[in-house]
């Protein structure tokens, strides 16, 4: 067998078989059904219930499969599903995989619409959850139920940047049978590969560092063929498919993702070293500053710190507000993982439907700020940055 590339090299690499014109770049499949050539193989392609035959582009679709296989190769990962958004690939997980009566063990300090839907929705299907503080792991194991069926959690955590051992909490979940899905969206596998650590499903919103440049939406989940092929089919038959466009966008992407996560990583650092003791600033965090709680796992199972830097401003909401007001290049918007260096104030934003006691519980305190650091020079970052602080 011919030696396996390196995931920089596939995710530039992988690459759909060349159509009759031998283009160069995967073209966009920008069509809504396939055809055949007699009734027979359109029978047999109806009967196979699988991606490896296009039908529908809601079933699948070459450029949409491309992006699927490359993020599945660089997660280690057997197969992949799309969806259209980093909700829908949430969603469906919970919702091919959880039925009345089973119990989810979640992570409090989740993405916002996470939150919500184990919080508003499952609980209208009868499935209940339970919650534990990433920073005490060791309750974890006390919160297991007859009825639990699935372990969920984002490494590092937004916005909190709360890192958990995978491995730990999977051997946890092995021992119970439980399945463990893992948010790897702050990371990408450029940087950590959950399935390395033993998760079962990898869940990926694609809107953020895997596009890099805040043009689309997407998610995907990654994992074991025999539970990917579950919710492929329910994907195929509820609906929430990714666009061929938005795929098109994102395996283009995936091309420059290493690069770019080392970049981000790079100035994310930097930035992070330098903002450490200003005096206007309680607190920094970063999953690769020493003073990071759990600096040590993030080294274990990270290869970078990733994009993302959080600080306390001393002076609270107020100080929080002037801040972002005082900025002039760095952009106020509540995404991250672009190009643009970004800041925002999830108090106010991202997670404002959470009570300020839950927002305390993941460890939104009124004065953070969170960073996802751009690809622009680092010293224009940290001049933006420095003199809004002067100004907040
Ligand atoms: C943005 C985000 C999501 C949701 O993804 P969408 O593409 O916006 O639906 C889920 N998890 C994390 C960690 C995110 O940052």
């Amino acid at each position: 067998m011919a030696k396996q590339q390196k995931p920089a090299t596939r995710a530039v690499r992988m690459q759909t078989p060349k159509t009759a014109q031998k283009e160069h770049s995967t073209p966009l499949f920008l069509t809504s059904s396939f055809t055949y050539d007699s009734a027979e193989d359109m029978a047999a392609a109806f009967a196979t219930e699988s991606p490896e035959v296009n039908i529908y582009s809601r079933f699948s679709n070459p450029g949409v499969d491309e992006f699927v296989n490359k993020m599945a190769a660089l997660e280690g990962a057997e197969h992949g599903v799309a969806t259209g958004t980093g909700m829908a690939a949430i969603f469906s997980t919970f919702m091919t995989f959880l039925s009345k009566g089973d119990h989810i063990i979640s992570a409090s300090a989740v993405f916002g619409s996470t939150h919500t839907i184990l919080t508003k929705y499952l609980p209208k299907w009868g499935i209940e959850s339970s919650y534990f503080d990433m920073n005490q792991p060791e309750t974890i194991e006390t919160l297991v139920k007859p009825a639990t069926k699935m372990l969920y959690l984002e490494t590092p955590s937004n916005p909190g940047l709360d890192i958990i051992d995978i491995e730990y909490v999977a051997a946890i979940c092995k021992k119970h049978s439980i399945m463990l899905v893992v948010d790897n969206c702050f990371a990408t596998p450029a940087v950590q590969q959950p399935i390395q650590y033993g998760a079962d499903l990898v869940i990926h919103s694609a809107t953020k560092f895997i596009d890099g440049q805040g043009r689309v939406l997407g998610g995907v989940i990654v994992g074991k063929k025999e539970l990917v092929h579950q919710l492929y089919l329910f994907i195929r038959n509820t609906g929430p498919s990714m666009s061929p466009f938005n795929a098109w966008v994102l395996s283009k992407s995936l091309e420059t993702l290493f690069i770019r996560m080392d970049r981000h990583a790079a100035s994310a650092l930097a930035i992070a070293t330098k903002l450490q003791g200003h005096a206007k600033i309680s607190r920094v965090k970063y999953p690769f500053l020493e003073s990071h709680p759990q600096y040590a796992i993030a080294k274990k199972q990270m290869s970078n710190g990733g994009g993302i830097v959080t600080f306390e401003l001393k002076g609270g909401v107020e100080s929080g507000r002037k801040f972002l007001n005082a900025l002039e290049m760095i952009s106020m918007t509540n995404n991250l993982g672009d190009s643009r260096t970004i800041a925002s104030h999830p108090a106010s934003t991202t997670h404002s439907k959470l009570s300020e006691a839950e927002r305390q519980s993941v460890g939104i305190t009124p004065g953070l700020i969170r960073v996802s650091v751009g690809l622009e020079d680092v010293e224009d970052i940290l001049d933006d940055l420095l003199q809004a602080l002067d100004n907040s």
